[in-house]
């Protein structure tokens, strides 16, 4: 992974990362481009498996290959997106023993982010936390579509608040796996990502000052992501691609 992730909370469409100070300052387009392709993963209209195609993106959105291949690279560093040899750039498609490992790391590593976070949050930390938990249930209630990437961004934002950059780097590119996990292996009946009363409930426990509860509710919502998902259920659907894209 790359030190220089400038690519923290994507998921929370179009904001830019809090207290990221870019060295040259963002380019537009690429800005955009980066944005839209991520958004397109998040939103499941880009499925894990697509090509991205660096030729016709440069002429569609008037830029250099190099460019382009500029927002890949960073798409990379976020294991959005992989080379490979002869193919091009490619949405990523975890197997399901990275899967199991990404959630068995996101176990760990939330539940020293809730710790971390609940010992250290102020009042203002918590009134963030509230805010946006309340954003997401709006986003709910409405069946707004970013509510995924809004579901995600409550993750990061709580990586983010721990003190810790390195876990908050390592959370935010879990996370983003995760997106990719969902998108190939959740269950048509189970739409729901990431339950959101379930964000309200740890946000509850944390300010009430009961950090172990808070921990074990965000294992328990983990837990219920992961059983969301049928690791089985993208082989079929691999061999038949496999077969037509040849
Ligand atoms: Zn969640
Ligand atoms: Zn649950």
């Amino acid at each position: 992974m790359k030190i220089a992730d400038k690519s923290r909370a994507v998921v929370r469409a179009g904001r830019p990362p809090e207290g990221a100070l870019s060295r040259r300052g963002p380019d537009p387009v690429e800005e955009e481009l980066y944005r839209l392709i991520t958004e397109a993963i998040v939103t499941k209209q880009l499925r894990p498996g697509s090509k991205l195609k660096e030729a016709t993106l440069a002429v569609q959105f008037s830029v250099s290959r190099a460019r382009v291949r500029r927002v890949f690279q960073r798409l990379a560093e976020l294991d959005f997106v992989e080379f490979r040899l002869n193919h091009g750039a490619q949405v990523r498609r975890p197997a399901p023993d990275e899967a199991r490992a990404v959630f068995a790391t996101r176990r760990l590593i939330e539940a020293e982010a809730v710790r971390t976070t609940a010992a250290r949050a102020s009042a203002a930390d918590y009134a963030r936390l509230r805010a946006f938990v309340k954003n997401e249930n709006r986003a709910f209630e409405t069946k707004d579509k970013g509510l995924a990437a809004l579901a995600s961004g409550f993750h990061i934002l709580l990586g983010e608040m721990c003190g810790n950059p390195v876990l908050a780097r390592i959370l935010n590119q879990l996370v983003h796996q995760c997106v990719l996990i969902q998108s190939l292996y959740e269950r048509d009946s189970q739409r729901t990502i990431c339950l959101v009363h379930e964000h309200a409930e740890i946000v509850e426990l944390m300010e009430a000052g009961k950090a172990k509860a808070a921990i074990a509710a965000m294992q328990h919502h983990l837990n219920h992501i992961e059983e969301s998902l049928d690791y089985g259920r993208a082989n079929q659907i691999d061999m038949r691609l496999a077969m037509s894209i040849g």
